[in-house]
């Protein structure tokens, strides 16, 4: 732990500038404004800097993850963020009482009454992150809720596409999202956040996982990948969501490889100085090709996930540490 009024501590403070973010809980990149994001990522690139510099702008709050469904990054990621800013950590989940028939809300309800300030909840349902956050005092940050949205994974999606760009805005830009649009919570987020950035989002999948709500969103669906991706900036892959029965939706894995993986000549039809992503975890050779997955120079796959750890920072700081003094409130029902 660095000493009080450190230099990375002052700059950390300075950078914040008594800021704070619009939203008390974070259930979907809706309730993110412009300004907010602004905020999140001038930190988040302060973080980074520092990397796993510990410092105590979060000491004596609690943090549970509580993940109903499994993860590996997402959880380790929140896990050491917010150890990094000195919050107590301990998780709930896989082996919890909701397996005895505990009512989620008992189970969350149970966790708030330990006075814990953030709860990450991950769900296979949709909804479940919101549901919760109007019954507790804790503030919720939605880690994915079944097909619904994976907030923090678009935030960092997003910070890693700014960077590489080096600009606050993709507009003039083209993402092409590759994949299982139907059963991807990524997508549900990526999505509204790349139309916040003002980037020309275009979608490549099997007709059968195209959703009917994805054109509301106001991207160009292509049922023919290598068209979607020529001359794309970005190529985001997702993927193939067997868990969610996706199987049910293609003729077999081996055919949709051969259909929509990102291949060495499919990413060639991109721009030249375009780059790969991948919400992990990636199933080599399905999604993306091996020899690209995450060693190929295009590949940012591994920055994203740094990026995760300075994002998630800065949002537990900026929720759990207010300027403005504003704490949540709820009425026991
Ligand atoms: N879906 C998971 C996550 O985002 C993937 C993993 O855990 O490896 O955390
Ligand atoms: N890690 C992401 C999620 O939890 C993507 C995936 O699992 O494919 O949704």
């Amino acid at each position: 732990m660095d000493p009080e009024n450190s230099p990375k501590k002052q700059s950390l403070i300075e950078t914040r500038g008594c800021r704070d973010v619009s939203f008390l809980d974070l259930c979907s990149i809706d309730q993110v404004t412009k300004k907010d994001l602004v905020l999140i990522y001038d930190i988040a690139r302060k973080f980074r800097e520092y990397k796993t510099y510990k410092i105590n702008f979060n000491k004596g709050n609690s943090l549970v993850n509580a993940f109903f469904e499994s993860s590996t990054r997402t959880m380790a990621s929140f896990d050491l963020s917010a150890k990094q800013l000195s919050m107590d950590t301990t998780a709930v989940g896989s082996n919890c009482s909701i397996k005895k028939g505990e009512s989620y809300i008992d189970t969350i309800q149970t966790v708030d009454a330990m006075n814990v300030k953030v709860i990450i909840i991950r769900t296979k349902e949709s909804g479940v992150p919101e549901m919760l956050a109007r019954h507790t005092s804790a503030s919720i940050i939605n880690a994915g809720d079944g097909w619904h949205e994976h907030p923090t994974q678009a935030l960092l999606d997003g910070l890693t596409m700014l960077d590489y760009f080096n600009s606050t805005n993709l507009k003039g830009r083209t993402v092409t999202i590759v994949g299982d649009i139907m059963h991807s919570r990524v997508f549900g987020s990526l999505v509204r956040l790349l139309k916040k950035l003002d980037a020309t989002v275009r979608v490549a999948a099997p007709e059968t996982m195209i959703p009917k709500h994805a054109n509301k969103f106001g991207v160009n669906l292509y049922y023919n990948v290598e068209e979607a991706i020529r001359g794309a900036d970005i190529v985001y892959a997702l993927r193939v969501q067997k868990e969610r029965g996706a199987n049910g939706f293609i003729p077999s894995l081996r055919e949709y490889s051969k259909m929509f993986g990102i291949s060495r000549a499919r990413l060639d039809l991109a721009k030249k100085n375009a780059i790969l992503m991948h919400p992990g975890p990636i199933t080599r050779d399905i999604d993306v090709h091996s020899a690209l997955s995450v060693v190929d120079k295009q590949s940012h796959i591994l920055q994203q996930v740094e990026n995760g750890a300075s994002v998630r920072k800065a949002l537990l700081w900026l929720i759990g540490n207010r300027y403005d003094g504003k704490v949540k409130s709820y009425k026991k029902i």
